[in-house]
């Protein structure tokens, strides 16, 4: 397709995992892109091998998304170093376990923290930024897990849950402005991650998770490249009708 030349893209969490996906689809789609990661090595490690197989310009900044001062920066430098942003992916996240007894105060603050005032906080700092190219694309990594219920993953549930209200907050103030920016939400299913195997191996005895994951549909887990086709999809004109939606990517997990 490569219908994204001439895009300026920003990918947070876009080391590992997913975010790694989906800065590799975007790239190969034309998109200069910005991977923007707390793990600064395997951020720049991640955008040296993104340049060889895209032929595309890759640039690793390291990035707090909990931090206001973070996404000033990370802003200022993006669209100084490359004339502007048109899309961000609301990526990065973490995904601590724990039921209702058993999840600490401060767990629950990190995760809000990081997976919702992330967000919040990126799409604050974005805006300005894509009216002034006349608009963009925002993206915002949720989870099957807005809708079906864990009870191991509660903090993180409600995190993602939450994220489905910013995501559509902003997506219909950015329409009723007329600002020609779309906001979305994409929800995985279990993918194997390195927060995939960090968290399903400590419930891998628990019953809920096994049963959820038996009973997906298509049988098998996702692939990370599934979801970077979603969020390119997203990201391009292809959907320019597309806003305040939810798309799953989860072989129709959330159907069941
Ligand atoms: P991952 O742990 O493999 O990668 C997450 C990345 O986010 C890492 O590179 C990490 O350094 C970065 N990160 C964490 N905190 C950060 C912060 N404060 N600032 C900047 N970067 C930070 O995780 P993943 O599985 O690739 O998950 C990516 C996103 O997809 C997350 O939002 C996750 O909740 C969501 N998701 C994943 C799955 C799955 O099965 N893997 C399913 C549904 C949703």
């Amino acid at each position: 397709m490569r219908g994204l030349i001439g895009k300026v893209a920003i990918v947070t969490g876009g080391a590992r995992g997913l975010g790694a996906a989906c800065a590799a689809r975007l790239a190969e789609e034309g998109a200069t892109v910005v991977i923007a990661d707390l793990l600064a090595d395997e951020g720049a490690a991640k955008a040296a091998e993104l340049r060889d197989s895209t032929r595309q310009e890759i640039l690793a900044l390291p990035h707090d998304v909990r931090d206001e001062v973070s996404w000033g920066s990370l802003i200022n430098e993006a669209s100084g170093r490359l004339g502007g942003v048109d899309i961000l992916v609301n990526n990065a996240g973490i995904a601590p376990n724990g039921d209702i007894e058993s999840i600490t105060l401060q767990d629950l603050r990190e995760v809000l923290d990081v997976n919702l005032v992330g967000a919040f906080l990126g799409s604050k700092a974005v805006i300005p930024e894509m009216r002034k190219r006349g608009g963009g694309s925002i993206i915002n990594m949720s989870s099957a897990l807005s809708r079906k219920v864990l009870p191991f993953t509660c903090a993180y549930g409600m995190s993602k849950s939450a994220l489905v209200n910013l995501t559509k907050t902003t997506a219909v103030h950015c329409a009723r402005m007329d600002y020609n920016i779309r906001v979305n939400s994409v929800h995985p299913g279990p993918h194997e991650t390195p927060l995939f195997k960090a968290s399903a191996a400590t419930v891998a005895d628990d019953p809920h998770t096994a049963k959820i994951n038996a009973s997906i549909p298509m049988a098998r887990f996702g692939r990370p490249p599934e979801v970077g086709a979603v969020v390119a999809f997203l990201a391009s004109d292809d959907a320019s009708y597309v806003t305040a939606t939810e798309i799953f990517v989860d072989g129709g997990l959330s159907a069941v």
